[in-house]
């Protein structure tokens, strides 16, 4: 399929319930579909309604080495109420290796290479090869993703990417989430709504965005995982 044929289908995809669009890929590209998860809510959902579904899938995040101890205590939980074993990418370099290379507490200094070293060269790495991406980004999250398709062609991972949560609020989420009894991060109730590494989530006060906690104080939105940030080589 070329570009336009995507634009078609991601149209036709709007008139679909979000079961018929799980069924669709899973049809069409397993077994070299893979989904993604940062254990957050919409990800959950998305794990519940494939498990109703019949269907499984590889399911792996990125540990940055840096994730709260309350994701990897949700992983395992996750594993027990799901039955998945968790595929875990893990960036080349340990956090010694980048801070004797880059220096100390990169994240405070430059997010941005941080989080192309520790997230999106690891996910470049183990997309490689594979056909289809599913994963639980929604419009609402960040202006940059209210851009996103229902499925789209990923240029920079050369995979097809099927993004069938995208159109759910924050509120649908937990509603399927309460009424299901899934499994969260205990955090969300303790003003994180939005869960990455530990030294760039903080909690959020009333009326803010619910993505403020990340990188709080830096213009920056995305991990660069989704989104572009920019592309960088490194001797
Ligand atoms: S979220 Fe922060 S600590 Fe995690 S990879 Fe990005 S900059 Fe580094």
């Amino acid at each position: 399929m070329n570009r336009d044929d995507f634009a078609t289908l991601a149209e036709s995809f709007e008139q679909l319930p979000t079961q018929e669009i799980i069924s669709w890929a899973f049809r069409e590209y397993s077994p070299d579909l893979v989904m993604s998860t940062a254990f957050n809510p919409g990800g959950i959902v998305l794990m519940h309604l494939l498990k109703q579904q019949g269907y499984e899938l590889p399911v792996f995040y990125i540990d940055t080495g840096l994730l709260f101890p309350e994701v990897h205590q949700l992983r395992v939980t996750l594993e027990q109420t799901f039955g998945i074993r968790f595929e875990r990418v893990l960036p080349a370099l340990s956090l010694e290796e980048q801070a004797k290379r880059f220096g100390e507490r990169l994240w405070e200094r430059d997010a941005d290479t941080c989080c192309w070293l520790r997230k999106v060269l690891p996910l470049q790495h183990y997309l490689r090869g594979k056909r289809a991406w599913l994963t639980a980004i929604r419009a609402e999250q960040t202006e940059t993703r209210a851009k996103a398709k229902l499925i789209e062609w990923d240029e920079r991972y050369q995979v097809v990417k099927v993004n069938p949560l995208l159109r759910w609020s924050e509120d649908q989420i937990w509603d399927y989430i309460e009424r299901h009894r899934l499994p969260y991060n205990p955090l969300h109730t303790q003003g994180y709504p939005s869960v990455g590494c530990t030294p760039c989530t903080s909690a959020i006060k009333n009326g803010e965005h619910l993505r403020a906690g990340r990188w709080r104080g830096k213009a920056k939105v995305e991990c660069g995982i989704h989104v572009p940030i920019w592309q960088k080589t490194f001797s």
